[in-house]
């Protein structure tokens, strides 16, 4: 008979596959001695063997009432009692932390004779009947499926009548009404009346928690964070204790350091004479903690001494959910805390400082997607002074977002889909929401603190977030918020500031921002332990400045062709074209070497000693030709061509397939004139520069080689032009000329076409074009499908597929290095800048990568991280631990 249930004192934290990560660290904080109520947990392969059956075992019954029983002598408490009866909670938790994703049913236990019995011994009538209509709402909507609103309505209703503002003024007389109310509504229902046996009412909300694995916002969630479905969920059921019980009870949730700026200070909120999700779900708006270090001093000394050993065990700032029952603490939960990226760069550098960790621990923690966040513009100064802040909340995830108003999922959803910019305002948010979250650039909300729902999520995905904006009325019917005299329709565009917490209407500019502090440090370590460089795609000195800014180790690919799109020099190479013969295209081929050898100048002089690797002309010829009538008549101008010459030439350029067509490396053959051109230009700017004391080596990259013979005689071309610039000039210049590696045929043969080349450079683009038959330009009409039916992991443009692509990379790659062992290898295309295609180039001995200037740190971090995690460095943390 297997082992299906784990008492806390038997569990430890590295169980979390088998308990969920609430259950192991239940266990764990036992172990330590913590203030932790009696309980076991449900191990997910109970799970597992439910949502084989849909039933539970008689072996895991079996083992239920044997721990029943244990837990009644630990607590001295029984079922049913009248003296001391046994009140549990019954709370999910899988091995991967899903915030608000799963059901947890507080106060089993309770029924009509067990809550007389409660206020009784508890002195207390309001505090049991308030433990009792929780238990109702709870059940009846996780166990029953019975909507929340209609209890929620029942309580709206009961404290509009007497003029409450808060649940806090409900009496022990009205909250008796409620009870009777709620079980009212059990019993319109087609589900029969509240379950009064405590046995039963734990077997059915076991069953809910393992049929609450596949709701679907849990589904969604797991989704979201790539989260496998086989995971499973573990069950805890443990003693109740109660922080509703009076001005002297509470419930709170704590960081020990800030999760929003990664400061070193005890964070959090509580509420006092609360129970469990009063605090997150925003009902009422909570307290610093820092309030209760003057109500209950005591209790805040001891809360800090617990948060310090936390942190201090785990390694890692952790978030604690905590109850005080009368005067007394207890701890319900820890975890791993969730943070921005900002604080997660900060905590793992500062935990390092503080010899807590180690540098690799410390790369490994931050996930490389994540930085990209920190990377977002904030609002430009100047366009932000124009703008007068209209209301502020707090900031709960930082960031700048401008946007149009929605103040439901579905409509956040639905615009979002329609193409707009969408910020999600509601008077708070839960789990249910979560669709319409993701799509957004910003949530606000009218209610809740820094811990509630819309906190944790926005936080979580990186999305801007300001919550407890109270000046805001939300009116969800007229679909309107009014704040002081303005009125916020939906679609109003809005600029939000989750730094600040400040609330804009319009839209504000955005400005870039640089790494600096904590990050410039950590991607410093980055780079002392990865073993792939990081260049950056860049075709004007403006991205590759900003690329060196983020400390690119060079251009890995200048695409020339987009120096030839600006209008001036449309015009040579529309002459160009146009031309007869080589002597008719000689006088638009000087004017283009002299504009193209200035941006060659720029970009070299930049580097300074980097590398730069400039690619020869690659698209095809008829992208440069006029298209229309009206810009054929233009062009005619311009030139002097007449405009039937013009359509002629236009028309024998076509072709069916351009991108299978007259391009790349085929253009030298057919115009050897232009490949000339571009590598004088190369050359007399690198003479330039070596007569101005600045040696450069140039590294030219052929595009859409295919075979040996191919790259021999475009090599061959390459090489005559640089020796005679540098004898004319009489010096010598080191230089490389090597292959874009994307053409399925030049992968095979590889050891042939690298005794040509210096170096390969991947372009996985085209490469990925040619090895799947996908257009690049036109798999929109097909691919999400793809994906939605699983036929493809991911969309292979962004990420590399490993299977095919890769087993062509992995043969070029083996085959290069066999004709030269020390051949160097980079990957230029879109992948490049993609953590998990990273992790498999750094398996295949890739040498370097480049990406867009926005990916280098990413890619710097992915590229540590995946040297780390090869040379079996200490075990990665969770993925989902970085928010
Ligand atoms: P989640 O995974 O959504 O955080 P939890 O299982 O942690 O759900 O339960 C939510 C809250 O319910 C806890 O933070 C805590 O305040 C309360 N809670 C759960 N179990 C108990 C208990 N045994 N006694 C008192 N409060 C509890
Ligand atoms: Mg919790
Ligand atoms: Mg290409």
């Amino acid at each position: 008979m297997s082992k299906f249930i784990y008492n806390f004192s038997e569990g430890n934290k590295d169980m979390r596959d088998l308990l969920g990560g609430k259950g192991a660290n239940l266990a764990e904080m036992t172990h330590l001695g913590l203030p932790v109520p009696h309980g076991f947990t449900i191990t997910t392969e109970a799970c597992h063997a439910y949502q084989r059956t849909l039933s539970l075992s008689s072996d895991l019954l079996t083992q239920l009432d044997a721990s029943i029983a244990q837990l009644s002598q630990e607590t001295g408490k029984q079922f049913d009692s009248h003296d001391n009866t046994l009140l549990i909670s019954v709370r999910s938790g899988a091995a991967i932390s899903m915030p608000g994703m799963m059901d947890t049913i507080l106060n089993i236990g309770l029924n009509d004779q067990t809550v007389k019995a409660l206020a009784q011994t508890t002195n207390n009538e309001r505090f049991a009947y308030d433990s009792y209509r929780r238990l109702l709402a709870m059940f009846g909507n996780v166990v029953y499926g019975l909507d929340e609103a209609a209890f929620d309505q029942v309580l709206t209703d009961i404290k509009r009548k007497n003029g409450y503002a808060s649940d806090l003024e409900l009496t022990a007389e009205d909250l008796k009404q409620v009870v009777t109310e709620f079980k009212e509504i059990y019993q319109t229902s087609d589900k029969g009346n509240f379950p009064q046996d405590p046995k039963t009412q734990l077997l059915a909300a076991i069953n809910a928690v393992f049929e609450s694995w596949n709701n679907h916002r849990a589904q969604v969630y797991r989704k979201q964070n790539h989260i496998s479905e086989n995971l499973g969920t573990g069950v805890n059921v443990q003693e109740m204790v109660f922080g509703n019980a009076g001005e002297n009870s509470g419930t709170g949730v704590a960081f020990t350091r800030n999760p929003a700026t990664g400061e070193k200070a005890l964070f959090g909120e509580y509420l006092l004479n609360a129970q469990g999700e009063d605090v997150v779900s925003g009902v009422r708006t909570p307290q610093d903690v820092g309030v209760l270090k003057t109500e209950m001093p005591a209790l805040y000394d001891q809360l800090a001494e617990t948060a310090e050993k936390l942190e201090t065990h785990y390694q890692d700032m952790q978030d604690l959910e905590f109850t005080i029952e009368k005067g007394k603490m207890f701890l319900l939960q820890a975890r791993d805390g969730k943070r921005t990226a900002y604080a997660a760069v900060k905590i793992a550098v500062d935990q390092v400082n503080e010899g807590l960790i180690t540098k690799k621990q410390a790369l490994l923690r931050i996930e490389p997607d994540a930085i990209s966040a920190m990377l977002h513009p904030e609002f430009d100064k100047e366009a932000l002074a124009a703008h007068q802040i209209l209301t502020t909340g707090l900031p709960a995830s930082p960031g700048a977002a401008t946007g149009q108003v929605y103040f439901t999922a579905a409509d956040a959803k639905q615009a979002s889909e329609a193409g707009h910019p969408v910020v999600l305002l509601r008077q708070d948010t839960s789990p249910e929401d979560i669709d319409g979250m993701i799509v957004s650039q910003a949530i606000v909300t009218s209610r809740g603190g820094m811990t509630s729902h819309a906190a944790v999520v926005s936080r979580g995905m990186g999305a801007t977030g300001v919550v407890g904006a109270h000046e805001l009325n939300v009116d969800y019917q007229a679909k309107e918020a009014k704040v002081k005299q303005q009125i916020i329709h939906e679609g109003d565009w809005v600029s939000v500031n989750g730094t600040t917490g400040d609330l804009y209407l319009g839209q504000i500019k955005t400005t870039e921002v640089t790494v600096k502090g904590d990050l410039s440090v950590l991607l410093e370590w980055a780079k002392e332990y990865s073993r792939m460089g990081v260049y950056t795609n860049a075709d004007t000195p403006k991205d590759f400045q900003k690329a060196l800014d983020y400390d690119a180790d060079g251009i890995g690919l200048t695409r020339t062709e987009h120096m030839f799109f600006k209008p001036e020099r449309l015009v040579q190479m529309r002459r160009l074209i146009l031309a007869e013969d080589a002597e008719g295209r000689k006088d638009p081929l000087a004017k283009l070497l002299q504009m193209q050898q200035g941006d060659f100048y720029e970009l070299y002089k930049l580097a300074e000693h980097k590398e730069v690797t400039i690619r020869l002309l690659d698209p095809p010829l008829h992208e440069f030709l006029p298209h229309d009538e009206k810009e054929v008549a233009e062009v005619s101008e311009q030139t002097g061509i007449s405009t039937s010459k013009i359509k002629e030439r236009v028309s024998s350029l076509k072709e069916l397939n351009p991108m299978l067509g007259h391009r790349g490396d085929r253009l030298a053959v057919t115009f050897p004139d232009i490949y000339e051109m571009q590598v004088q230009a190369i050359m007399t700017a690198a003479l330039k520069l070596a007569n101005e004391g600045l040696k450069v080596a140039p590294h030219i990259m052929i595009p859409l080689t295919d075979s040996k013979i191919e790259m021999a005689w475009v090599r061959e071309l390459v090489v005559n032009q640089i020796d005679q610039a540098t004898k004319a000039a009489g010096v010598t210049l080191d230089y490389t000329v090597g292959t874009m590696m994307e053409m399925p045929r030049a992968c095979v043969t590889a050891d042939q076409v690298a005794e040509e080349s210096d170096f390969f450079s991947f372009g996985t683009n085209d490469l990925t074009q040619l090895t799947f038959g996908y257009s690049r330009d036109d798999v929109g009409s097909f691919m999400p499908e793809y994906i939605k039916k699983g036929l493809l992991p991911a969309d292979p443009f962004q990420t590399v597929d490993t299977e095919g692509v890769g087993a062509l990379m992995k043969i070029a790659i083996d085959k290069g290095r066999q004709t030269k062992p020390q051949l160097p290898i980079g990957v230029c295309g879109e992948v490049g800048g993609d953590p998990a295609s990273i992790e498999f180039f750094e398996q295949i001995g890739v040498t370097y990568v480049s990406c867009s200037p926005y990916r280098v740190p990413v890619a710097r971090l992915a590229a540590a991280q995946a040297h780390l995690r090869q040379a079996g460095a200490e075990t990665p943390a969770l993925a989902a631990k970085t928010a």
